[in-house]
């Protein structure tokens, strides 16, 4: 019997989706008798709101779901988060499998638990499955998307897991008796670390990493301005905007919204990329996408090469007729 940990992630009091993905890989490698918890964090203003993410995590087919609360832990900082964790996996198996989201804590957060546990890592996560001779196997994008890298951990090593937002079909809530909610202790260390303050860059209300729909500019879009009607077809398919590295280099747009290599990795179900030629890094962050849209007035541009549907055109006439269109339905 192995113990599987999901750490999981609120943002503004809504627990992230990725948190649900994560507890579909981990369901997906679990043998008879195996038991799933998750740890959720949690403290300070918005507390109460993720207290109620634990009751929607209770309802997600898991055996337990373990509450980390103290005020400290309402603005993440990686000491008393790992210390936080660790007070969780003390009432466990401390050789658990713990699972976390491919996010910028979750990133920050799994070396150093996986070094304080003596753990293997394995950084985002694709693909995951329990193979035949019980041992797990996670597959890995590297070199820009193309190739695949495939890693197997005896299915009883200490194993801390990171998987990509997408790559999983989220846990759905079951019918039934909710899983019990235990609250653990948590006597903070003294931090190192003091975090005054969190400035949030404006870029859109739907979070880019875990967009359904993306909608993306790039150096064709020619200007700041010219993101206005690609941020106007986002809203209303209620997807995120994103943009190339190019566009953010010339300044039309944040570089928290850029995707690919040395950007974020998005996996949407719809990707549509207006006035972006593809280049190899760009594709890195966006190529999993499972439907892409290019628009691109060059019929030979590369973003052709991975698109599932190309419109060769003026993007300043398409995305108009697309708004136009969709307004109507
Ligand atoms: P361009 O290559 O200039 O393409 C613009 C496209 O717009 C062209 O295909 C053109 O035909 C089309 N176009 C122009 N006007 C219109 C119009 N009116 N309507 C329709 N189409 C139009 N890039 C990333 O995106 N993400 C990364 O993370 C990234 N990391 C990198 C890391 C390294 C180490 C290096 C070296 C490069 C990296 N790059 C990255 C940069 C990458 O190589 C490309 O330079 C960049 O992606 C190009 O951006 P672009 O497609 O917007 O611009």
């Amino acid at each position: 019997m192995s113990q599987q940990i999901v750490v999981a992630e609120c943002r503004d009091g809504q627990l992230r989706r990725v948190t649900l993905e994560a507890i579909a890989a981990a369901k997906g490698c679990m043998a008879d008798g195996d038991r799933l918890a998750v740890v959720l964090p949690l403290g300070g203003a918005a507390a109460a709101a993720d207290a109620r993410a634990a009751e929607a995590l209770a309802q997600c087919g898991v055996d337990e779901v373990i509450v980390v609360d103290h005020p400290v832990l309402g603005r993440y900082a990686p000491d008393t988060h790992v210390a936080a964790l660790l007070a969780a996996a003390c009432v466990h198996a401390p050789k658990a499998r713990w699972w976390l989201g491919h996010t910028a804590i979750g990133r920050d957060l799994a070396p150093r638990l996986a070094a304080r546990l003596g753990a293997g890592q394995i950084s985002d996560a694709i693909a995951a499955a329990r193979g035949g001779d019980g041992r797990i196997a996670f597959a890995r994008a590297l070199h820009a998307g193309k190739a695949l890298e495939q890693r197997a951990f005896l299915s009883d090593a200490p194993t801390v897991v990171t998987v990509r937002p997408g790559n999983f079909p989220p846990a759905e809530a079951l019918a039934g008796d909710a899983a019990p909610i235990r609250l653990v202790p948590f006597d903070p260390p003294e931090s190192r670390i003091v975090v005054r303050d969190i400035v949030r860059r404006l870029t859109g209300t739907v979070d880019l990493a875990e967009a359904r729909i993306v909608v993306a500019g790039g150096r064709g879009v020619k200007d700041a301005a010219g993101f206005g009607p690609l941020a106007e077809l986002a809203a209303l398919l209620g997807g995120a905007v994103g943009a190339s590295r190019g566009a953010c280099d010339a300044g039309y747009c944040d570089y928290a919204l850029q995707i690919g290599q040395t950007g974020k990795t998005v996996t949407p179900d719809l990707y549509i990329a207006c006035g972006i030629s593809g280049a190899v890094q760009h594709l890195a962050g966006m190529s999993r996408s499972r439907v892409i849209v290019a628009i691109n007035k060059d019929p030979d541009a590369p973003i052709f090469a991975v698109a599932d549907y190309g419109i060769v055109g003026d993007l300043f006439d398409v995305v108009p007729a697309l708004i136009a269109e969709l307004s109507t339905v």
